[in-house]
């Protein structure tokens, strides 16, 4: 049996809302969405399109694939500060496959319900694979987390551990052979989006960016519209205990280790400036939170703008390090 387009969005796509307050007039299924915006609310808006062997192998698994399309997305709204509420989806397939629209479905299903975000649009159509979501958020007027607001003698912080998804990425690849292989592509496929400490920087953090081209690069942002520079220690780079491990083995050396961290991408950790005294603030908030969030690592410092942009340091020791991060357009950059 094959399934109209009609059909299909019906069958795999429709759900009900079970959100109280979802603040959704009219749903899918009508020409147009309509949504309510609360009073002293912004609307945040992102959309990020994954196309098959550019952002995604053929053969990914479409549960990881959903959940992971709607996951970066989620982890942009994460980098403003916003509230995530609604998503619409566009999915281009080559064929109708309905055991892989049911993964796949289930996968960004699961995402979406963990964060509240209803579905309220979409369009199929036939053609190369790809997947374009746009996500809709909230914020309070005037406490969006800009990228263009960070100020000389602020630390520059981020999130978790880096690296990871990069090191994913090149196991599958098969550039690596390490001991925790399946850890690391569960990092790059399974993102978690850091919306919960999104939200606690509204107050507090100067700046901030989700960490998706790789550190340096993304740093970049924030400190060219900052009109900034930055002064980063190598040693302070988080890198996680199963990376350290992957490093004592042999596995992997130590250099590659921190080049995956600076500049490999595909972390969507969120990268943000802040005084000292809202970071002890901030880490205050983070251990009365009811909901896991990551610790913060303070990585270096903003100082007034010089060349280059980013300087990095291990043990006070001024160090060089290809700078590099991935550019749609001009590749290695
Ligand atoms: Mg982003």
């Amino acid at each position: 049996m094959s399934l109209s387009e009609f059909d299909l969005i019906e069958h795999y796509f429709k759900r009900t809302c079970t959100t109280e307050n979802s603040g959704v007039a009219i749903g899918i299924g009508d020409d147009c969405a309509i949504l309510d915006l609360p009073d002293g609310y912004q609307l945040a808006v992102s959309t990020d399109s994954l196309v098959c062997d550019v952002h995604f192998f053929a053969d990914v698994d479409p549960y990881r694939l959903g959940y992971k399309a709607l996951a970066v997305n989620l982890s942009d709204l994460a980098a403003m500060g916003a509230t995530p509420k609604w998503v619409s989806l566009a999915i281009t397939l080559p064929e109708m496959d309905e055991l892989w629209l049911a993964e796949f479905s289930r996968g960004f299903f699961e995402l979406a319900n963990k964060f509240n975000v209803v579905l309220v649009g979409g369009d199929t159509t036939k053609g190369p694979l790809s997947i374009t979501v746009s996500v809709k958020g909230i914020v309070p007027r005037g406490l969006a987390l800009p990228r263009n607001n960070a100020q000389a003698d602020e630390l520059v912080c981020v999130s978790a551990s880096l690296g990871e998804g990069a090191l994913g990425l090149a196991c599958k690849l098969n550039e690596h052979t390490v001991k925790n292989r399946q850890y690391f592509i569960d990092a790059l496929e399974l993102t978690e989006p850091r919306v919960e400490l999104g939200i606690l920087l509204r107050n507090l953090a100067s700046s901030c960016i989700d960490i998706s081209d790789g550190l340096t690069q993304d740093l970049r942002h924030i400190l060219k519209s900052s009109n900034c520079s930055a002064k980063l220690e190598l040693d302070k780079l988080p890198l996680s205990d199963l990376m350290r491990e992957e490093i004592q083995t042999g596995s992997i050396n130590e250099q590659s280790a921190y080049q995956y961290a600076l500049t490999g991408g595909d972390d969507y950790e969120l990268l943000f400036t802040i005084s000292a005294a809202n970071l002890a603030q901030l880490n205050k908030l983070i251990e009365k939170s009811e909901v896991t969030i990551p610790a913060i690592s303070v990585i270096g410092f903003v100082t007034p703008l010089q060349q280059p942009l980013i300087q990095l340091f291990k043990q006070n020791e001024a160090v060089s390090f290809s700078l590099q991060g991935w550019d749609h357009f001009k590749g290695q950059i």
